[in-house]
């Protein structure tokens, strides 16, 4: 079967999907002659989330960002970012990161021909990320200090050394983000009545922020969401109105204490008639637990404080059962399988045989 164009029906036309830079490029600051950069990263499902719509009452939607190459929306921003060095002439890239945007950085850079030095916090950083940072053959350094330390150094390293920064610091890196407000307004054929997200380092509240406003200005939606973003209640400046000196969390994406993007954050929420609260790693555990379990998502405990915030608050006033909420969900599960084996019951060890596994499943 095919349609007029020639072409397979709609669900097959999604697998010719181009990249976060070809699909929005009259939005990006690129040129004929940028050079892309891509993993095929964007393009990520919205799926419905039937339980927690009906817990919340609202129609709940679920951005599943770990769907993307590295595992994480990092990769969103990284194509700009690195797409730009490369056309900039750069040779070596350098970022602070609690985890994903290494591994996105040393994917990408990789991908273009460019070497990668990243700083990480010791110790707080998953299994899966430091993983993936050195399998693709980036300069992994892990600091005595948390990100903000490692943040401080690299901006330096920046002005100090030949070599660009891809942190959200890096302009670059927030229009690549700005695509995954683009394309919920794409799947949804309109913006969401509210949109909830994690905020870290809050480049990616910034991102979406700066994306719904671009697509209502550009006539592709006739609204915009209220933002609401949530910080882990031990990692909380925003809400505390100060630094944090010694930000603690489960939730390693999220453990900075002087978001770079603080004024983004802070101008999406009030411009957008949100907020931005915390939710406390309890919480943050007991969401992560339910999308696992009720919804079959498996996302990291960081992304999971999106759906935390909106079990915790519920919805904003003026909202009810015919509104649309979307919540990010930012990097898959599998980056940190630690945490989820803490979760739940170790497996039970049986012996090789019929009758142990019927006896041990009750079903003897
Ligand atoms: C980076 C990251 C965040 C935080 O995003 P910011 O732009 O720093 O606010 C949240 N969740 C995951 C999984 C991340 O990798």
């Amino acid at each position: 079967m095919s349609t007029s164009d020639g072409l397979c029906p709609c669900s097959i036309r999604s697998l010719r999907w181009r990249g976060v830079i070809e699909e929005y490029r009259d939005f990006l600051p690129v040129s004929s002659t940028t050079p892309v950069v891509s993993l095929l990263e964007g393009g990520t499902p919205l799926i419905e989330a039937p339980r927690l719509s009906a817990r919340i009452g609202a129609r709940v939607m679920l951005k599943i960002e770990g769907a993307n190459p590295t595992g994480s929306f990092k990769d969103r921003g990284m194509t700009m970012a690195i797409s730009k060095a490369v056309e900039e002439g750069a040779r070596a890239v350098v970022c602070a990161s609690t985890g994903n945007t290494s591994a996105s950085a040393a994917a990408f850079a990789g991908r273009a021909g460019l070497t990668s030095a990243v700083l990480i916090p010791e110790g707080y950083i998953a299994l899966g990320k430091l993983a993936q940072a050195l399998i693709h053959g980036s300069r992994v350094l892990q600091l005595r200090g948390n990100f903000d330390q490692a943040l401080t150094i690299v901006r330096e390293l920046g002005e100090k050394a030949p070599v660009t920064v891809v942190n959200s610091v890096n302009p670059y890196r927030i229009e690549g983000q700005k695509s995954g407000a683009f394309e919920i307004v794409d799947q949804l054929g309109e913006a969401p009545d509210l949109h909830c997200i994690p905020v870290g380092n809050a480049g990616n509240i910034t991102a979406y922020w700066k994306g719904y406003q671009e697509f209502k200005e550009a006539g592709r939606s006739t609204r915009l969401p209220r933002m609401h973003g949530f910080q882990a209640a031990g990692a909380a400046p925003i809400v505390a109105g100060h630094p944090i000196e010694h930000p603690d969390t489960v939730a390693t994406a999220i453990r900075i204490g002087n978001p770079a993007s603080w004024e983004g954050a802070t101008s999406a929420a009030s411009e957008s008639g949100g907020g931005i609260a915390a939710v406390t790693d309890e919480q943050i555990l007991e969401a992560y637990r339910f999308l696992a379990q009720e919804e079959s998502i498996f996302c990291e405990p960081a992304s999971a404080a999106s759906v935390a915030g909106l079990m915790t608050y519920g919805l904003p006033d003026g909202l009810g059962p015919g509104s649309t909420v979307v919540c990010v969900l930012t990097g898959h599960g599998l980056k940190d399988p630690d945490i989820a084996i803490s979760q739940i019951q170790v497996p039970t060890v049986v012996d090789a045989d019929l009758s142990a596994v019927l006896e041990e499943l009750g079903l003897s």
